[in-house]
């Protein structure tokens, strides 16, 4: 017999039962859950049947859309006729093959092979773990720091959460781990001085970074990560030449340089990679999201001989590469992701992206004028208005009157789901979405804007 009764609604139960994750826990009762029933296209709905157009393309993974019946067809084909199998011990399936060859092939850089895993987070784990196992490889056992940005994100495992530059990634739970190192957020608009152009500021980035592993010592330095544009820290688009000089840092003390493309990947930044906009040479790169249009966890991670070579030759030493999860390369998702990757080449999605991503970068630079907005930014189909109190001096709401969320609330009332970074409202829609969607989105944001600055007094 349930102890409870059955007749409860969703939202009684949820309050009940479901420990929530990036949710102020002890509001939730009062707050109440938002509960999502379905969805099409770039639209969800809930469940009074109001809709919701996805500003975010859920945790910026849908890029389909929802209501996609070519993958849903994939995950059921493939649920008859091999619901699991792994890569564990010299075994393997053929979606899981098709799938790394496929990504070798679209590599925008050499690679060498590809690990299958669940997460985003997962695939920076492994990163990070190749890292300390390589060096010990090559016999270079205190080469195992870490370098990462204030802001980015790289996940929320223990070391994971240890590279993110968060604070509420890490506050209370006893991170960072020892070994992460911090290099400097390049966000012009914020960080950068006085008339210092975007040149100029990476620059000086890089020469900040070059001065870190000097202290520290090069032999101690392994790894750089970086997201190509950062995301969850506020859609950060890297100001002009700032790869090309931080890759020269790093390859002047034989640094290994992991790309974070989780978000970017697969047409966000306007080329199929980050990697691309940007003229980066990772050594490794990691892959999530658009890989299967958020429609079965899965994640990859890509790594060049440089790396494999060490790697390979040390699992050889041991007996065996001692590391992987029993979802990870799960045929189901290798199949989703395979037909997600002929929907984006059959579709020409880089084609659809060149002719919308404008669109939504002139929709949100139409925002400057707005009092409440500080600076808009974004490339391809990624986008942030940061909202400010003073547009003059740059000056930020006070972090207690929480702007960006009452902004975000304020703009789910009329029909638009964004996220909220501190007072960086983030938009990176489904990438399907067309151009009267992307007007019909920014008009609804729009309403939510003028309402809060009117409520401003
Ligand atoms: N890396 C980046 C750039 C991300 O945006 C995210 C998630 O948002 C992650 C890593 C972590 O991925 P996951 O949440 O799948 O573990």
């Amino acid at each position: 017999m349930p102890t409870r009764a059955s007749n409860r609604t969703i939202t009684e139960k949820d309050v009940d039962s479901v420990l929530h994750p990036y949710t102020n826990l002890k509001r939730h009762p009062e707050v109440g859950p938002l509960v999502i029933t379905r969805g099409k296209g770039v639209r969800v709905y809930d469940e009074a049947g109001k809709d919701y157009i996805e500003g975010l393309a859920g945790l910026w993974c849908t890029s389909l859309g929802w209501g996609e019946e070519r993958l849903v067809e994939a995950a059921a084909r493939q649920m008859r006729t091999l619901p699991f199998y792994h890569l564990f011990s010299h075994k393997t399936h053929d979606v899981g093959v098709e799938l790394c060859a496929r990504l070798l092939e679209m590599a925008p850089v050499p690679m060498s092979k590809v690990f299958l895993a669940g997460s985003g987070s997962e695939a920076n784990d492994t990163a990070i773990k190749l890292i300390h196992y390589r060096s010990n490889a090559l016999g270079l056992p205190h080469k195992k720091k870490i370098i990462a940005r204030e802001k980015a994100y790289h996940g929320v495992t223990v070391a994971t959460a240890s590279l993110t530059g968060l604070v509420n990634n890490q506050r209370s739970f006893d991170l960072p781990i020892p070994g992460v190192l911090r290099a400097g957020c390049p966000h012009h608009y914020r960080f950068a001085r006085q008339g210092e152009s975007e040149e100029d500021f990476s620059s000086r980035l890089a020469a900040e970074l070059e001065a870190l592993i000097l202290a520290e010592g090069p032999d101690t330095v392994a790894a750089f990560f970086a997201e190509p544009v950062m995301g969850a820290g506020g859609v950060i688009v890297p100001p002009a030449g700032y790869f090309p000089k931080i890759q020269a840092v790093l390859d002047r003390y034989d640094i290994l340089l992991v790309v974070d493309e989780v978000i970017c990947g697969f047409g966000r930044t306007g080329k199929m990679f980050g990697t691309e906009t940007f003229g980066i040479r990772p050594d490794m790169m990691t892959l999530a999201k658009g890989l299967s249009s958020g429609y079965a966890p899965i994640s990859a991670l890509m790594v060049n001989e440089r790396v494999y070579g060490p790697v390979a030759e040390e699992s050889g030493r041991i007996g065996v590469f001692g590391h992987g999860y029993t979802y990870g390369g799960h045929p189901v998702s290798a199949a989703v992701a395979l037909e997600t990757l002929n929907i984006y080449a059959e579709r020409d999605i880089l084609a659809h992206i060149a002719k919308v991503g404008p669109v939504l970068q002139e929709g949100l630079g139409s925002f400057r004028d707005h009092p409440l907005v500080g600076e808009a930014r974004g490339i391809g189909l990624i986008g942030a208005l940061e909202l400010v109190a003073d547009k003059t001096s740059r000056a930020p709401f006070p972090p207690e009157r929480t702007m960006g969320a009452k902004v975000v609330a304020r703009a789910q009332d009329k029909g638009v789901i964004l996220r909220a970074m501190g007072d960086a409202i983030a938009f990176a829609p489904p990438l399907i979405i067309t151009e009267a969607e992307i007007g019909d989105m920014l008009r609804r944001f729009k309403a939510a804007l003028d309402e809060a600055h009117g409520a401003l007094g």
